[in-house]
């Protein structure tokens, strides 16, 4: 017997689309280490038409994309500058220090958003005793902030500071269309305000597997050689890239709907004494809940829910991440706000 929870504890959780399916099952295939793969390379040329930049490489996951994309733009010995609570950071498994071999300069960010003129007094000057600058890293949207968008004009700036001093910027863009989405953007431009950027189809775009890299051509020949050095090397990997297609095709369009779900999620539960949420973080498809007024750990209330059918994602604090997806409908959302209530009472 499966029993059916109503899952908000990532869009990473979506099941690909029933056309997913048959564009997998009906993928032509070939060898993509030898650039063989028709498929693949379909959706590489498309994802680079998309971000309005010259190449793309479809890579395993959003890691292996950040990951390689630091490779490719470093040195080991150079510093990068990342805002402190990102991904790359937190999540990464310190992959920048241990295969890039860079240092981190983090900059704190005001939900999540770094002020440019702080990351223009990072940039190291010439000096004996310093490493280089020769990376900025931005979020957009921002995870751990809650799904925040960098507002155009502080991109534009940052862009600015960075052409000033020549530094390159990787955009960690595992959730741009939700971003593009909020801004009503094309997705092309957020993109030209970075050198490279990575994106997730397997999040709220519902692909099984994948992300890309975006960058130009000399940019993507080089990443494609870590991603080769990393085992991404993928062979028939169309497979893959046939349901990436259709994200790309088919999924970016509806994401409106997901920002809708988390506003309307973040209104009902913010009427529960004991929850707090910062309304203006709520932007796009994650509500980030502080719970310290009620008298439970994150994982006691996560484990509590789970017993009435909702997941969510709670560790030892007292923040619980709630995320809308494709799979989430509008009676979900209040079903979850119920379930959220009567814990709460009891
Ligand atoms: C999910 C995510 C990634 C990549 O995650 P994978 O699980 O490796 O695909 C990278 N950056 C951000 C901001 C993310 O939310």
């Amino acid at each position: 017997m499966t029993v059916k929870y109503i899952d908000l504890r990532s869009d990473t959780v979506t099941l690909p689309t029933k056309e997913m399916r048959e564009a997998i099952y009906n993928a032509q295939v070939g060898d993509d280490v030898y650039g063989e793969d028709p498929t693949v390379n379909r959706l590489e040329e498309m994802a680079a038409e998309i971000m309005g930049k010259e190449a793309a490489l479809f890579v395993t996951s959003g890691t292996q994309g950040n990951q390689i994309s630091v490779m490719t733009h470093t040195q080991p010995g150079d510093e990068i500058i990342l805002e402190e609570k990102c991904h790359i950071i937190t999540y990464e498994v310190g992959g920048i220090g241990r295969l890039a071999g860079v240092q981190a300069k983090l900059i704190r960010g005001k939900n999540g958003i770094m002020d440019p003129s702080d990351i223009e007094a990072a940039i190291r000057g010439e000096d004996i005793h310093f490493p280089k600058t020769k990376l900025i890293c931005l979020e957009n949207t921002h995870n751990r902030a809650g799904g925040t968008v960098i507002p155009m004009d502080i991109l534009k700036r940052t862009y600015e500071v960075a052409k000033k001093h020549k530094i390159p910027i990787h955009m960690d863009g595992a959730r741009i269309f939700n971003a593009a989405t909020y801004l009503n953007q094309p997705v092309k431009e957020i993109a030209k305000y970075a050198d490279s950027i990575m994106f997730c189809l397997s999040k709220g775009l519902c692909a099984p597997v994948g992300s890309l890299i975006v960058g130009s051509k000399d940019f993507i020949a080089r990443a494609r050689k870590f991603r080769k050095m990393l085992g991404g090397g993928m062979r028939q990997a169309g497979f893959l890239a046939a349901a990436g297609i259709i994200a790309l095709e088919k999924m970016t369009s509806r994401l409106r709907e997901d920002h809708e779900n988390a506003r309307l999620l973040a209104e009902g539960l913010s009427e529960i004494p004991g929850i707090a949420i910062d309304m203006d973080t709520v932007q796009t498809n994650i509500v980030i809940c502080d719970i310290s007024g009620l008298k439970l750990t994150a994982s006691e209330f996560a484990a509590k829910l789970y017993e009435k059918g909702i997941r969510v994602n709670g560790g030892n604090s007292s923040v619980v991440r709630f995320v809308t997806h494709y799979w989430i409908k509008r009676d979900d959302i209040e079903a979850a706000i119920e379930a959220v209530k009567s814990l709460c009472k009891a």
